[in-house]
């Protein structure tokens, strides 16, 4: 009878040892499982990396045209704050990943359907916040990396805001940084949803993008050219009907995969810098 029993025994202890071995590989493959993704990570394992520079990745779900889905930015700035976090600690940096916000800036695309959106005066002390939060945790530098357009505007009000406030970190936005001499393959950029985030999301989450719906997608010429060189904030349903604008036939995830690993690395040789930056009175200049 143990000879009968002995093998239906051993089968699921086999198959789970197996599972038990493929589901870290899977993960390592998906760059998920590292030090340093606070959202993977438990008290005790924060507790003991005592982190020295905290990453905030801003996304945006907005629509992205016929082809990308509304979570393009969040899907996009979460793969390159990942990766770039992943890179600097595996170089003995200690950053730590916080999710990325998946709301912010969008009054001006409010004339499509779910462009989820805050107020910039929100979105400025929403960032505040985050960093005076950051600094109570003893975090001293904070890295925001900005995956949307329309919010630079709300980071810069908060960052001059931040340089006039006490107890608070060294705060810097670093989300399109490239290496130096770094030549782009995009042959068609543009400001939305063209060639480039067609690209990164045929890299990253290929079976989001609607392939069969890639085309050349109308932006609006200006009917005053100087306006060109001047500032003002684009009714977006006007500047690109679609909510996609330019060429994205072009496309591939290669492209993808090339801008993004090289923007992660640029991000990651900052944040091994400032890991080993002393925060003293004249940071961030050489006096
Ligand atoms: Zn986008």
């Amino acid at each position: 009878m143990a000879k009968r029993r002995a093998p239906t025994r051993k089968k699921p202890a086999a198959r789970k040892a197996k599972a038990a071995q493929a589901a870290p590989k899977r993960r390592r493959k998906q760059g998920a499982a590292f030090l340093g993704l606070l959202e993977e990570m438990t008290i005790d394992e924060v507790r003991a990396f005592k982190p020295e520079v905290a990453v905030l990745p801003l996304g945006s779900t907005e629509p992205h045209g016929p082809h990308l889905p509304y979570g393009t930015d969040t899907w996009q700035v979460t793969r390159l704050a990942r990766l770039g976090v992943q890179r600097a600690n595996e170089r003995g940096a200690r950053a730590i990943l916080y999710p990325a916000l998946p709301i912010t800036n969008n009054a001006n695309v409010r004339a499509f359907p779910f462009a989820c959106r805050m107020g910039v005066r929100t979105l400025i002390q929403v960032i505040i916040d985050i960093a005076k939060q950051a600094w109570e945790d003893g975090v001293r530098k904070l890295v925001l990396v900005n995956g949307h357009g329309g919010n630079p505007g709300a980071i810069f009000g908060a960052l001059r805001e931040i340089s006039g406030m006490d107890d608070m970190p060294f705060v810097c936005e670093a989300g399109h940084l490239k290496p130096e001499g770094f030549v782009s393959p995009i042959e068609h950029p543009s400001d939305h949803a063209g060639e480039s985030e067609t690209s990164r999301m045929m890299w990253i989450r290929p079976d989001l993008v609607r392939t069969s719906k890639l085309r050349n997608n109308p932006i609006s010429e200006l009917r005053i050219p100087a306006l060109a060189m001047a500032n003002f904030v684009r009714p977006w349903h006007l500047y690109i009907p679609q909510s996609a604008g330019g060429e994205t036939r072009k496309a591939s995830p290669k492209k993808g995969k090339i801008v993004i690993e090289a923007e992660a690395g640029a991000l990651a040789e900052l944040l091994v810098q400032l890991t080993h930056a002393k925060l003293d009175a004249t940071f961030p200049y050489k006096l």
